[in-house]
């Protein structure tokens, strides 16, 4: 009987100045492994990212150590570091279940391909004969990008479809069970928090954002399904689910509430986060009672700008008043600036240092958490053309560059004693 084909999932290291884990899991490369269930495979997964310290409600830090700074960014004044296992342990776990017939790479934002290209040549310095196909973010944003530096012997672009059915077929495989979930597989570790999808992509169309260039369209999951994956999950030990939704809460009466209250009467001690950013004006008084009653510990609200030209002009998902009537239903039901956050940006295109600062004011009045957000450009989006037009950026830019800790000092001249400063106080305001 032939051997079962090898197949290794490797989510890479994260080269950057600064990174911490606010509930990151590779939830795409995790779907990826669901898929590759149905055939008969050996799977073996390697998370560089795996998280050393665990903190509140399962956010953490990453192991580090600093690395010398590509040419680019030679002249930046931060440590550069690469986040996530030694390479040492890496080249263990890599070499422990090799040789490999299949190796599937991961990659997020644009600026963190280093840590795919030096998964990529260690692989390849190992197992000369694996195929080495590299997907996710930066492989669909910055295709050329990475066809011309990753190595990987093949780049694909977008979401999972029957192009990858066709790249299986040919390695003469064929589906012989029904899909299973990751947690189910025994190839990935899932405590002590998980991510919860129940939608893909989103129905707004901001300006500097990649969500319809990630998923074009708008789709929910099934309820019933992402109960039991819930129920799943809680039940081999899982207390802490982040949803990574785009939209959570849009057509909240058929989606979110009715799985909101259906957790409420079937789980105890369980808490959930909301990483990425709410749409306030979704929020009403029977949402913030579910929340509570389901017992929401991280809330994120997104805002962006007070500027209600930059709010319009970027894609209208929200405005001040949404915003104001959003907190004030949520802190009436008793969600405090221990659980409540607001995002704002900065370095928008055309963005002031004054008007972020009036965003922290309004905030601070508001008495709800300060989360500042640096903006980076995403190729494709408005944002990224706008630049581009207005000579910021070039089109062939170092997605290096595009880093959201350098790119507002180095692009827009804001003053790196006033960033500071700024920083420096909404920290001090958010630990009172
Ligand atoms: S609402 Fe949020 S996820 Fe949707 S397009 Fe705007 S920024 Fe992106």
């Amino acid at each position: 009987m032939p051997s079962k084909k090898r197949f290794l999932l490797v989510n890479p290291w994260v080269y950057d100045f600064s990174a911490y884990s606010f509930w990151a899991r590779p939830l795409g490369l995790l779907k990826v492994t669901e898929y590759l269930s149905q055939f008969d495979l050996d799977i073996n997964f390697v998370d560089c990212l795996e998280i050393e310290k665990f903190k509140h409600y399962g956010t953490g830090k990453y192991r580090s150590e600093e690395v010398a700074k590509p040419d680019v960014l030679k002249d930046i004044p931060f440590k550069y570091k690469r986040y996530g296992i030694s390479e040492e342990e890496f080249l263990f776990r890599v070499k422990k279940n090799g040789p490999y017939d299949m190796v599937l790479i991961t990659s997020i934002m644009g600026y963190w391909y280093p840590g795919v290209i030096r998964a990529v040549d260690i692989i390849k310095s190992l197992f000369k004969d694996a195929y080495i196909i590299l997907g996710g973010i930066y492989a669909t944003l910055y295709y050329q990008h990475a066809l011309n530096n990753s190595g990987a012997d093949f780049v694909y672009k977008g979401k999972l479809d029957e192009r990858f059915d066709g790249i299986l077929h040919n390695l003469g495989l064929k589906k012989i069970s029904l899909k299973k979930n990751y947690y189910k597989m025994g190839v990935y570790e899932t405590f002590p928090f998980a991510p919860i999808l129940t939608s893909y992509g989103c129905p707004f169309n901001c300006s500097y954002c990649a969500s319809k260039l990630i998923y074009n369209g708008y789709l929910r999951c099934d309820n019933a399904e992402v109960l039991q994956e819930i129920r799943d999950l809680y039940n081999l030990g899982v207390r802490n689910f982040a949803f990574y939704d785009d939209a959570l809460l849009v057509e909240s009466e058929k989606y979110i509430k009715p799985l909101l209250r259906d957790v409420t009467v079937k789980f105890n001690n369980i808490k959930f986060h909301t990483p990425n950013g709410l749409h306030a004006r979704f929020i009403d008084d029977e949402l913030a009672l579910l929340f509570k009653k389901a017992n929401f510990k991280t809330i994120r609200l997104s805002l962006e700008t007070t500027n209600p030209i930059r709010q319009r002009d970027t894609g209208n998902k929200v405005n001040n008043e949404d915003l104001v009537n959003a907190v004030k239903i949520l802190q009436s039901y008793g969600f405090t600036k221990k659980e409540l956050g607001v995002y704002l940006m900065y370095g928008l295109p055309g963005q002031s240092i004054e008007e972020v600062r009036e965003g922290v004011e309004l905030l601070k009045k508001l008495n709800v958490r300060v989360n500042l957000a640096e903006f980076s450009p995403i190729p494709g989006t408005d944002a990224w053309k706008e630049l581009i037009r207005k000579g910021v950026i070039d089109e062939n830019i170092d997605p290096l560059l595009t880093n959201n800790s350098i790119f507002s000092l180095l692009f827009w001249g804001y003053r790196r004693d006033i960033i500071y400063n700024l920083k420096w106080d909404v920290k001090n305001y958010n630990a009172m």
